[in-house]
């Protein structure tokens, strides 16, 4: 049975390329009728931050990323947690010091440092070579600090095949002897991942392409350890543009800060699966439950993605769109409440001119911003060529269409259009000036009487005096 994972460490925000990569575990399993796995890799102690496991645990939640197994969730394979496995590496490792493939080093920081600044570009097995095995022991029972770390062949070339780029190749000389066990006890992310994908039954390993030259490591402990290696599917990054990476210290990278934008999860989820996956027929709307149809390895991009965020505006969109009048509104309530010129604005009316104008909700800004700029409206701005229209001529008319507005409020819409006829002037002259009077600006979510209900009757006519106070000037 097909078991993948998703492997994060808890050091902040769930950024978009951790999203897809859990997505895209997540969907290899299901599709395969598999099991998927959630284990938080916080070996890095120095690193974690707290509160970010349970970001985690929401983000997954709210994205529909049920996992099958994990931390919160439990499950047979447990902990799921790296440092409530702390007891459990350190067997293997002793095993591998049986078997050669490890060794105890003691080297001080002070070597080290001296060994990268005479130009080394990794550890040259100095312990190895020159503490036996029974001399670390003794020294080890002494208190003696110590890590313990691999021992790369020293020549060879190690191949396997990653189901996205074929074959890879790398010759073991490229490898450094890295640290398995480090001094404080815990194992570093080049041991405990393949310990605990072993362990917890892990059959496909999902992750960045930046693991893919160090998998050959990896394999070498399986082999050691006598343990089946896993199929490793890597993923290529994603890009900002055509040369950074996107990542987190770009703030807008991060699941939170795109809701925050006001994009809709299932949304932000599609997205990011077409980050680097299309399905065969290219389509690029998809729910949860039709990528869960439609993932396949073969969809997968070989070369990095670029993220684009006007494609993500349009994709949410149509999301929007397909909202119904309440859950609209219910999204829009919090993006509004920031907003303090919508006092006293109906806000359940508001929204029915908004929604077909949204792409993300930060949008409702942009689009009422025109209510608190218009006390400083330019009377220029009721120049029109199509219209024939101009400050004269509102200067002229707006005293009548006051009239009108205060006799004939309930009844606006015909009413506007009668004095036209009446009068003599073009419909589209009257409720352009009548809609430029109400709201002092161009373009508007909704049309003149569209404008007036949404101001009420008072509000409307103060505007409409306040306007005509401005064209007599
Ligand atoms: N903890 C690793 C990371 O966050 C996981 C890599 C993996 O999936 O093996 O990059």
């Amino acid at each position: 049975m097909i078991r993948t994972r998703f492997a994060p460490s808890p050091t902040g925000f769930l950024h978009v390329g951790g999203l897809r990569t859990a997505l895209y575990a997540y969907l290899y399993a299901k599709k395969g009728g598999g099991k998927f796995i959630l284990r938080i890799e916080d070996t890095d102690l120095e690193r974690t931050v707290p509160g970010a496991v349970e970001l985690i645990y929401r983000t997954m939640h709210e994205t529909g990323l049920v996992y099958d197994e994990g931390p919160d969730v439990g499950g047979d394979y447990g902990p799921y947690v790296q440092t409530e496995r702390k007891g459990m590496y350190l067997q293997y490792a002793q095993k591998l010091i049986e078997s050669g493939d490890a060794y105890y080093c003691f080297c001080s920081k002070e070597r080290l440092e001296q060994l990268h600044k005479d130009g080394a570009t990794k550890y040259d097995k100095h312990c190895l070579h020159t503490v036996s095995r029974e001399e670390a022991e003794k020294r080890i029972a002494a208190g003696e600090k110590y890590v313990i770390r691999q021992n790369i062949p020293a020549q060879g070339v190690s191949s396997y095949v990653d189901l996205v780029f074929g074959e890879i190749k790398v010759d073991y000389n490229d490898l450094e002897d890295n640290i398995l066990i480090k001094s404080d006890g815990y194992p570093t992310y080049n041991f405990a991942n393949v310990i605990d994908d072993h362990l917890m039954g892990i059959t496909h390993v999902i992750r960045g392409v930046e693991y893919l030259s160090s998998t050959p490591k990896y394999n070498l402990l399986y082999d050691a350890l006598g343990w089946e290696r896993p199929q490793y599917i890597h993923l290529q990054p994603i890009m900002r543009d055509a040369h950074q990476k996107l990542s987190k210290r770009h703030g807008d990278a991060n699941y939170e800060d795109f809701i925050a934008k006001g994009f809709l999860k299932d949304a932000i989820v599609n997205y990011i699966a077409l980050l680097g996956w299309s399905p065969k027929d290219n389509r690029e709307k998809m729910t949860l439950a039709e990528m869960e149809q439609l993932f396949s390895l073969d969809g997968i991009s070989k070369s990095a993605s670029i993220f684009d965020e006007t494609k993500m505006r349009w994709l949410n969109s149509l999301y929007v769109k397909e909202l119904s009048e309440e859950a609209y509104h219910a999204h829009a309530l919090p993006f509004y409440a920031k907003l303090d010129y919508l006092e006293g604005i109906d806000l359940q009316y508001l929204s029915t001119l908004l929604h077909s104008r949204t792409e993300v909700f930060t949008d409702v800004e942009k689009l009422t911003s025109f209510i608190k700029e218009f006390d400083a409206f330019d009377t220029a701005i009721f120049t029109n060529a199509k219209w024939k229209t101009d400050a004269a001529l509102a200067a002229k008319i707006l005293p009548e269409l006051l009239e009108v507005a205060d006799k004939q409020w309930d009844n606006l819409h015909d009413a506007l259009n009668a004095y036209a006829e009446r009068a003599g002037y073009k419909k589209g002259q009257v409720l352009w000036i009548f809609r430029i009077a109400l709201t002092g600006a161009a373009s508007t979510p909704g049309g003149a009487t569209e404008m007036a209900t949404l101001f009420g009757k008072t509000e409307s006519i103060r505007r409409l005096w306040y306007a005509l106070g401005k064209v007599k000037n």
